[in-house]
């Protein structure tokens, strides 16, 4: 039996898978001679649209760049409100601040997003214009349906993070193809991650994708002529190439192993004081969390499996409300939220786990003892 440590991420078995790939995918835009916005970012672009199901991908250098590119992009103006989740990476809210967005914040429900009754109040009370950005928090789908609806109705644009989601949909409508757009990170642990950073706006509007490409590279509309204050936010040739000859065709297949080790878990974990993601939860299985009943239990599990030399991690420890950098503000409360984040634990799930791995970390968590 393999004895080794699991770990959270497997970078060493993803360079052995991905080697040769990726040192073509290197030498091809060695050899060309061009590293900045050309064929690679073009085609994998392409490529991304086509398999994500989106008419256009920007190509951005990082997730929280194309989280700010894609807010600016469909009209975020400062001054303007938005609306997020406080459960989410500090990306999602530091990029509505860099846009020169007032952020409000509505909790979540027991899966980790966004309550729509709880936006819904949010935007009974708000004033002026607001643009709702939600997260596909651990891979999970958010109600896109819902939030558009609320839309309509309070006349707000949806913007999506999914940073943790690339190829994820609400039934058979990918993210950002019926919203204005999505935004993704390529960061190297995500589910289509680089040998670096990266990220991209996914969407299906074409006026949104024109000005993002503007935004992306200094606000020039034409070589020279420059439209707006834009930012330097290219994904570098060397990037896309790798992306798209190396991580890309491996991709589906990587999508659905994270199903598996899902399912897997799902069904061999058997505990009532822990509480596994919803039955028939619609999900890219970025990350699988697990929540106990309080902050001891997640930190008893935690250390339970440490000993196991099983790696876990906690999605996130910290509220963004409760983030020192957001000191100035006042949010509000957030009680489910804050009780999610006190009690989230997130269980090993990359793509070259295989089944015994799985089974020991479900062997593991069966087996935990603890007092209360
Ligand atoms: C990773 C992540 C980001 C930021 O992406 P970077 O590429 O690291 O800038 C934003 N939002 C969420 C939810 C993330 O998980």
């Amino acid at each position: 039996m393999n004895t080794d440590p699991i770990k959270a991420n497997d970078f060493d078995a993803q360079w052995l898978d991905i080697e040769s790939d990726a040192l073509a995918a290197i030498r091809r835009v060695g050899e060309s001679g061009w590293y900045i916005l050309g064929r690679e970012v073009d085609e994998f672009e392409r490529a991304l649209a086509l398999l994500h199901g989106v008419d256009h991908v920007v190509g951005c250098a990082s997730g929280l760049d194309a989280i700010e590119i894609g807010l600016r992009a469909s009209g975020v103006a400062p001054g303007d409100r938005v609306l997020t989740t406080p459960l989410t990476a500090f990306a999602t809210a530091l990029a509505a601040l860099r846009a020169g967005a007032d952020l409000v914040f509505a909790d979540v429900d027991e899966q980790g997003l966004l309550d729509l009754g709880e936006v819904e109040s949010v935007l009974e009370a708000a004033t002026g214009p607001t643009t709702i950005l939600p997260v596909h928090l651990y891979g999970h789908a958010a109600d896109i349906d819902g939030l558009l609806a609320l839309g309509q109705k309070y006349g707000c644009v949806v913007l999506e993070d999914a940073a943790q989601a690339v190829c994820g949909a609400q039934g058979s409508r990918p993210f950002g193809s019926v919203s204005v757009g999505a935004a993704t990170s390529f960061y190297p642990t995500k589910n289509l991650g680089a040998l670096g950073d990266g990220g991209a706006l996914l969407t299906s509007d074409e006026r949104v994708a024109r000005k993002a490409r503007e935004l992306r590279d200094y606000g020039q509309s034409d070589k020279y002529l420059h439209t707006s204050l834009g930012l330097n936010s290219r994904l570098d040739e060397i990037h896309a190439a790798v992306l798209r000859s190396a991580m890309l065709p491996r991709l589906p297949r990587a999508l659905s192993r994270r199903a598996e080790i899902a399912a897997r878990y799902q069904a061999g974990i058997e505990r009532t004081d822990l509480r596994l993601p919803a039955a028939g939860l619609e999900s890219s299985w970025h990350l699988f969390p697990v929540f106990a009943n309080h902050s001891d239990g997640r930190e008893s599990l935690r250390e339970h499996l440490a000993a196991c030399e099983i790696a876990t991690a906690v999605h996130y420890p910290t509220l963004v409300t409760d983030q020192p950098a957001l000191a100035e503000f006042e949010f509000g409360e957030f009680p489910v939220a804050a009780r999610l984040a006190s009690t989230e634990l997130s269980l090993p799930i990359h793509p070259y786990l295989d089944d015994a791995d799985v089974d020991r970390v479900i062997d593991a968590v069966n087996g935990w003892r603890h007092d209360r």
